[in-house]
């Protein structure tokens, strides 16, 4: 039989955005593809270098790119089936998990930090009150969540040791019609937002509370950091914090022993989202030192000509398209409703770490000015990747999670 297939495209290699995705999800994949082409990539590197104008501040330019995000492509929430209900717009379609996905990879195409912006938005706030929220605390704010009118942040970390969410110092004491909140949370994505979704110990267990902005006693204060330069992370801190009856996400009630559930839900829908976005850093990078390694000129030959550069570029385009195979098959579980958490764990552990490889031969790869800001675009990724890593679970700890899945024996 002939076979018709086009010359290999590292782009796609293994065609899985071509056979997978319907042409709707092609034409959202598209979508979120022009608007990093048009209006991220033209100016990430000025704001990892701190260079924020015509902004007033880092918030300005935070709040601005998620407007234009929500404006441009809808994405914030856009996978939530039911949020149409509550947008009183007729028009309103969700899209596929996969479809979800692949606009996030395209996002992370420019900055970890930029996807990192729309999964904290979407997946671990909206999700954390369309999932738990009352039909009140829906109606209020999952509107101008999803137009980006309003930002939400999530405070579930704690300095005493963020991957053990168990140990929560935050406490909520039902005081009359209201709850006192009292605690520290760190490195909270967005902490300057309009609404924190905090997680915070009662008398019956964690339970998930709506602080809004400016409630006396609640204060933030941002990190300065060397990489995810492009987003801010800030320690929140409640002291005293009046919060009323109704600002307590009411389905997040859970038996004791059970009473992470909730959190670890809202993480495992943001982990999702990260198992996409990772690989359209790793492709940038993937991309970029293509291109170099093919203009470039050492020893009389393209560099891409020498047998050792081709087997690195090869063994990265491998990992990405596993990586890729991985993201679509996880999507489609997702899809139908077969998706756990457990096979999140093992391709978060999987396409980051592989992310985290790549950007760094990519880097390796390039000449020296990839140690500037403005050359290239990898190695802000290879810092950038280093924090997805860390966050929403660690490398480790999503090994802890496969591990104890598979062996029905519990590392934690
Ligand atoms: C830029 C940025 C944004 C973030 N945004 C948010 C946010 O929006 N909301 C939020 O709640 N949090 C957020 N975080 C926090 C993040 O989720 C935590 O940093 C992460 O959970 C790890 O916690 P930790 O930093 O305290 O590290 P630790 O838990 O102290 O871990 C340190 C090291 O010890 C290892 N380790 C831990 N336990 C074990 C073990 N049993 N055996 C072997 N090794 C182990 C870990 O894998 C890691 O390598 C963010 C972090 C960053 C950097």
């Amino acid at each position: 039989m002939e076979v018709k297939t086009k010359k290999a495209d590292p782009s796609d290699y293994y065609l899985a955005d071509e056979i997978f995705l319907t042409e709707e999800e092609k034409l959202v994949r598209d979508a979120a593809r022009e608007f990093t082409r048009k209006e991220l990539l033209p100016r990430i590197q000025a704001w990892d270098k701190g260079d924020i104008s015509p902004h007033k501040s880092h918030e300005d330019l935070i709040r601005s790119t998620a407007k234009k995000i929500a404006d441009n492509l809808g994405i914030f929430g856009l996978n939530l089936s039911g949020l149409g209900m509550y947008l009183e717009d007729p028009a309103f379609e969700p899209i596929s998990h996969t479809a979800y996905g692949a606009a996030l990879r395209e996002l992370e195409a420019a900055d970890s930090a930029i996807r990192s912006l729309a999964s904290v938005q979407s997946s671990l706030c909206m999700f954390a009150i369309y999932q738990y929220g009352s039909e009140e605390q829906k109606k209020k704010w999952l509107p101008s969540l999803h137009r980006a009118e309003k930002l939400a942040c999530f405070g579930l970390t704690e300095p005493q040791g963020g991957s053990d969410p168990g140990d929560m110092r935050t406490t909520a004491v039902k005081k009359g019609r209201a709850w006192i909140l009292n605690g520290n949370k760190v490195w909270i994505t967005n902490g300057f937002a309009d609404v924190a979704v905090v997680w915070a110990r009662t008398a019956e267990g964690i339970r998930g509370f709506l602080v809004e902005k400016g409630v006396p006693g609640f204060f933030n204060r941002c990190e300065e950091k060397w990489t995810f330069r492009a987003g801010i992370a800030s320690s929140l801190s409640f002291t005293n914090c009046e919060i009323p009856e109704e600002n307590l996400l009411p389905g997040t009630a859970r038996p004791p022993g059970k009473d992470l559930a909730c959190a670890l839900a809202c993480l495992t829908e943001a982990r999702y989202g990260i198992c996409w976005g990772v690989l359209g850093a790793a492709r940038a990078c993937f991309q970029e030192a293509l291109k170099t390694a093919t203009e470039r000129r050492l020893f009389g030959s393209p560099l891409a000509q020498k047998q050792e550069v081709q087997r690195k570029l090869t063994w990265a385009l491998n990992e990405i398209e596993n990586g890729q195979l991985a993201a679509f098959q996880i999507g489609r579980l997702k899809d139908k409703g077969l998706l756990s958490h457990v096979h999140v764990s093992l391709a978060k552990y999987n396409n980051v770490s592989k992310a985290c490889d790549v950007a760094r031969l990519c880097v390796e790869l390039l000449p020296a000015d990839v140690f500037t800001f403005d050359a290239f675009h990898s190695g802000r990724h290879f810092r950038n990747l280093e924090v997805v890593k860390k966050y929403e679970g660690t490398h480790e700890v999503h090994t802890f999670i496969v591990g104890s899945a598979i062996t029905q024996l519990n590392a934690f």
